[in-house]
Formats: structure tokens, C-alpha cells, sequence
């Protein structure tokens, strides 16, 4: 499938969490069988090409993309979590959201000194919460030069808030 194939997969919801927002929803492509496998696809593909030694997955949407893309490039899979949820010592990093602040938290055991992290997660909006994520797997010691999502909402500039921090952006779409 087309990346133009796979954006009819996905359902906008207006005014959904809030009044004026439009949701880009991603349940209605996972819920289709060869709509979800062509995206992890293009997915798995974009993480070859930039060399991933290892792949990190946002809370939740992003656990479904980002572990599905480890399996099929034989890669590791690293949690960035909601706090509170990991069982050991954690790093953590606050971070401001449109409406309020939010936390990720890592255990930075699973990093090996180095190694190539690719980010994952289902939307990209100001960009934000990728690069929390990336802030946070660097602390602990990755190289994280590339994040890769299935859409880009490009006007509200989270691929330039990510390229001023040395982390290139790659969406399967964008919804303009
Ligand atoms: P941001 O930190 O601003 O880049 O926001 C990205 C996070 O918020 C992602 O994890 C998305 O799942 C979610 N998100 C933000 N805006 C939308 C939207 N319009 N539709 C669906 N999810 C969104």
C-alpha cells in the first residue's frame, strides 16, 4: 500500500480532546491488517536506512509502532514510559504539553553507551514529547540522531523543534 493508501486508513475526529482540536486517529489503521503491515513497512524501512541499532517507543501509540518495527528488524525495544509505571531507579524529564506539563521516565540500563536509538512514535504535533524522549535516551547515553513517525502535523513545527536539537524527522504522512 501507498502512503496515500494508508492516510485514508486513518479516522479524523474533531473537536476531540478538546474544542477546535482535530484528532488524527490511528486506531482505524491498526485495526486493518494490510494497512498496518505496509506502514510498519515503510516504518521498518526508514529505521534500516538510518542505521538503528536499537528502537525507542513513546507511551502508548508509539509502543505499538516502535515494537513492531523492533521484531522485524531483529532490533531491541526501549520503553520511553509514563511515570510512575517502571519497577527500578529511573531518569526522568518533565516536559510542557499544549494544555499543562506531562513526565517520561527510562531506565537507562537498557541503553548501551552509544548505540544508535531511533524514536517512534504514531504523531508528531510541536514535537515535544519526541524530543523529551530524546533528550532523555541521550542522558543515558544513545546516539539518537533520527525519529520516525506515521504522521506529521508540519504546522506546528515539531520536525524544525527537532532539527534545532540534531534530530531529523521522517513521517509516513503529513495532514496539512
Ligand atoms: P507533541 O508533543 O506536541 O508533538 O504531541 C505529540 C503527542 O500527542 C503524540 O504522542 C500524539 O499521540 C498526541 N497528539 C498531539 N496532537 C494530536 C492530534 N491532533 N491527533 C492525535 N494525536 C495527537
Amino acid at each position: 500500500m501507498t502512503p496515500a493508501e494508508i492516510k485514508a486508513l486513518v479516522r479524523t475526529v474533531p473537536d476531540f480532546p478538546a474544542p477546535g482540536i482535530l484528532f488524527r486517529d490511528i486506531t482505524t489503521l491498526i485495526a486493518h491488517g494490510p494497512g498496518l503491515s505496509a506502514t510498519l513497512d515503510h516504518l521498518a524501512d526508514a529505521a534500516r536506512d538510518r542505521g538503528a541499532e536499537a528502537i525507542a517507543g513513546l507511551e502508548a501509540r508509539g509502543f505499538i509502532f516502535g515494537a513492531m518495527v523492533a521484531a522485524r528488524l531483529g532490533l531491541g525495544f526501549v520503553p520511553l514510559r509514563k511515570p510512575g509505571k517502571l519497577p527500578v531507579d529511573v531518569i526522568g524529564v518533565d516536559y510542557a504539553l499544549e494544555y499543562g506539563t506531562a513526565r517520561l521516565e527510562l531506565d537507562p540500563t537498557l541503553i548501551d553507551q552509544g548505540e544508535r536509538v531511533v524514536v517512534v512514535d504514531d504523531l508528531i504535533a510541536t514535537g515535544g514529547t519526541a524530543l523529551a524522549g530524546a533528550d532523555l535516551l541521550r542522558r543515558a547515553g544513545a546516539t539518537v540522531d533520527h525519529a520516525l513517525f506515521v504522521i506529521d502535523l508540519p504546522e506546528l513545527g515539531g520536525g524544525e523543534a527537532l532539527r534545532a536539537a540534531g534530530v531529523e524527522l521522517w513521517a509516513l504522512m503529513a495532514f496539512e
